[in-house]
């Protein structure tokens, strides 16, 4: 393959610094306060390195999973509306 090559890593560029964006957003909003002891949601402790490695954690790991889980399943159900009348 000698051709291609160029413009494959072009596009990987483009994800790369696409995607590097949205994580230093998502980081900046995260930073806005210390992070809880326990979760906001369910009161269970947050362990010491999820707070490390979450700066400004609010939820334990299944309550993040949950809302997580809740809002790409909202962003799915408005983008797949079409499909979904057609089933
Ligand atoms: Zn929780």
């Amino acid at each position: 393959m000698a051709t291609g090559w160029a413009g494959d890593g072009a596009v990987q560029d483009q994800i790369d610094a696409t995607v590097s964006d949205a994580v230093q957003r998502a980081r900046r909003q995260l930073k806005k306060g210390p992070g809880l002891t326990h979760c906001e949601a369910c009161d269970a402790p947050i362990p010491a390195a999820r707070r490390k490695a979450v700066p400004g954690v609010r939820l334990c790991v299944a309550c993040q999973e949950t809302q997580d889980a809740e809002r790409s399943a909202a962003i799915y159900n408005r983008r797949g509306s079409k499909d979904s009348q057609l089933r």
